[in-house]
């Protein structure tokens, strides 16, 4: 088969904040970037978020990036690393001011200054009131970062490869990546992109879980390439679940909601997060909000004819506040469950959110491999950034409004990286004569069709497992038998088959392949949360209910060779304050 080859000096997979903010930053020092995306860049992930970005600007009330570092390490229940904490919340108020120069039209104070909504976990001196860090345009804060983004892009030249599908990178015989095979999705084309460095910003995997808020292509696509290329998964099992899905739906109700004033409730009309969070009420983490909702349930106290859900109370808040600050939130409501939230309180439920795991990078965004002695190596030309990366700023819980930041801050830092990167390495590395066999020969499986088992069917039946055996409350038993299912369903994955793959364009191949990839993240989650005997953060363990500093203060690296998981410390050490030690964690 002859190839297409195309070379550049960099290759960014991935087309969402984080790809789009490193090739700005490659684009401007006059760097030859492509960038690949399965869909157009900005239909990417980014475009969803709502509520905001953090910053400690102090528009609003007396913040400072110190509080904002605390707020982080504390909600990622210690599980972060300092260092990174540190470097992301020192940069916040750049990133933001670069992005309202870039064009962002945030939301404005009556002074003129950027808007700042409350959001869960931030605090004002350590834990102390309510601080307001996150800064927004209304409830459509993704859809303008990642349009400014992309038409800045467009007038730095950078190239884009629009609707092509990564199926896995090229590496040589020393470990270098030297770029990817992609598919054209359009004519089923395959193309070599050689690169001097590789940037994976492919995002996250909300796809493993049936209720979600993530869209259709969150399906983990980077960290399974990474994982079949022998770099191991850091902190798989760490999976938000975001407290405000619509109930049996799973759209996102942003935080931002709760931040501007509403309030949940139970059957019984109880505004119960007082008795779980008695400070912070219901703007407590992810975590701590989304298991009361699950409790409140599991006790009966639900809400509705079958008890499944609560309320959201945003009727209180006015016509006007809803109108101005949330429209987007209202719009959804309408048209998702046929209510108006101005008047009527909104079912909700807690819905896969956010892959707080994934490739282990550094804050320059390298990817880097522990050696055995506990000595990090970054790979050479080797990135990731993003939600597939795992830095980690979010260790076991992300707070909202860092996620928008983490992408900003490491895209930006990955790009600076690289453009040094490329003024040592003038060549590109020579391409093995084998180099894309393996990825075509994955490509041409997925050729033939006939009679089968469906990959439809194959991925519903996935997300049902993930919800039953690795939702927000775990034990031992139960992730036990989901590894079971999950390996199983991996196996009858070889022997489905595309019911008629010439049907549109190329779009069942391409889920075949998402489903490899989704089968190869989900057995990574499913392995190391039943592996990880405590709860922390996200990971709920019913049957080890208490955070265990002695034997669990460290990360998970999962491989895929051997399903084997090996451990490596959290970096405590920050650049340049102290460090936040360990504490029980309330709000
Ligand atoms: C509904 C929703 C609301 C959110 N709200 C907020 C918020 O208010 N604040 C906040 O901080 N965070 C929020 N988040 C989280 C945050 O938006 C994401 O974590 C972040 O935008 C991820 O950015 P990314 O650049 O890493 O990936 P994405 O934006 O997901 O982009 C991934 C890119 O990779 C490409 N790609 C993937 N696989 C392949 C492949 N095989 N081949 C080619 N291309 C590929 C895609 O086409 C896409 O361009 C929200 C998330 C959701 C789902």
């Amino acid at each position: 088969m002859s190839l297409t080859r195309r070379k550049f000096d960099t290759l960014i997979i991935g087309a969402g904040g984080a790809g789009l903010r490193a090739a700005l930053q490659l684009a401007r020092a006059e760097a030859s970037v492509a960038v690949v995306s399965k869909v157009f860049p900005t239909r990417s992930h980014t475009v969803a978020a709502q509520g905001g970005v953090n910053a400690a600007l102090a528009n609003v009330v007396a913040d400072n990036w110190h509080f904002h570092m605390f707020d982080t390490v504390k909600g990622s229940d210690y599980l972060g690393d300092q260092d990174a904490v540190e470097y992301m919340c020192r940069a916040a108020p750049r990133v933001v001011y670069e992005l309202e120069h870039l064009g962002v039209p945030f939301s404005r104070l009556d002074d003129g200054r950027i808007y700042q909504r409350p959001f869960g976990g931030q605090s004002l001196d350590y834990g102390g009131d309510q601080a307001a860090r996150t800064c927004a345009a209304a409830d459509r804060t993704g859809h303008a970062i990642l349009h400014s983004l992309y038409q800045q892009n467009i007038a730095a030249r950078t190239h884009f490869f629009d609707e092509f599908f990564a199926v896995d990178l090229i590496l040589d015989a020393e470990g270098y990546v030297l770029g990817a095979v992609a598919l054209e999705i359009e004519t089923g084309e395959a193309v070599v992109i050689e690169a001097k460095a590789t940037l994976l910003a492919t995002g996250g995997a909300g796809q493993l879980f049936r209720t979600s808020t993530n869209a259709l292509i969150n399906t983990g696509d980077g960290m399974a390439m990474a994982l079949r290329a022998g770099i191991p998964l850091q902190d798989p099992e760490f999976f938000q679940f975001h407290p405000t899905g619509i109930a049996g739906k799973g759209m996102l109700i942003t935080e931002g909601a709760r931040g501007e004033g509403g309030y949940l409730v139970n059957a019984d009309g109880e505004r119960f997060m007082e008795r779980y969070a008695p400070h912070a009420k219901d703007l407590a983490s992810r975590d701590v909000v989304s298991r009361a909702i699950a409790t409140e349930v599991r006790e009966g106290r639900g809400c509705g004819p079958d008890r499944d859900h609560v309320l959201l109370r945003l009727d209180h808040l006015g016509a006007e506040v809803i109108m101005k600050r949330l429209p987007g939130i209202r719009e959804t409501i309408r048209t998702f469950l046929g209510i108006d939230p101005i008047a009527t309180p909104v079912p909700v439920y807690p819905t896969a959110h956010y892959t707080m795991g994934g490739i282990p990078s550094n804050r320059y965004g390298q990817v880097v491999v522990p050696e055995r002695e506990g000595a990090e190596e970054p790979i050479p030309g080797f990135y990731a950034a993003g939600e597939c990366a795992c830095v980690s700023v979010h260790g076991a819980n992300r707070l909202g409004g860092n996620s928008l930041l983490d992408i900003l801050v490491f895209g930006r830092a990955a790009g600076n990286h690289i453009t040094a990167y490329l003024k040592e390495t003038r060549y590109h590395r020579p391409l093995p004569q084998d180099a894309a066999d393996a990825a075509l020969a994955r490509l041409a499986r997925w050729e033939r069709d006939g009679d089968g088992e469906s990959v439809d069917g194959l991925r519903g039946e996935l997300q049902r497992v993930m919800e039953e055996h690795c939702g927000v409350f775990r034990n031992e038993e139960v992730l036990a038998d989901g590894v079971r299912k999950v390996a199983e369903i991996e196996r009858r994955l070889q022997d489905a088959r595309l019911r008629d793959h010439s049907r549109v364009f190329n779009t069942a191949r391409i889920e075949a392949l998402e489903l490899e990839n989704l089968v190869e993240v989900a057995l990574a989650t499913v392995t190391a949360a039943l592996a990880r005997r405590e709860s922390r953060g996200a990971h709920s363990r019913i049957d080890y209910p208490e955070r265990d500093d002695v034997h669990w203060l460290r990360h998970s690296l999962y491989y895929r060779e051997g399903r084997r998981l090996d451990y490596k410390p959290v970096r405590m050490k920050p650049i340049t304050v102290e460090a936040f030690p360990p504490k029980e964690r309330v709000y």
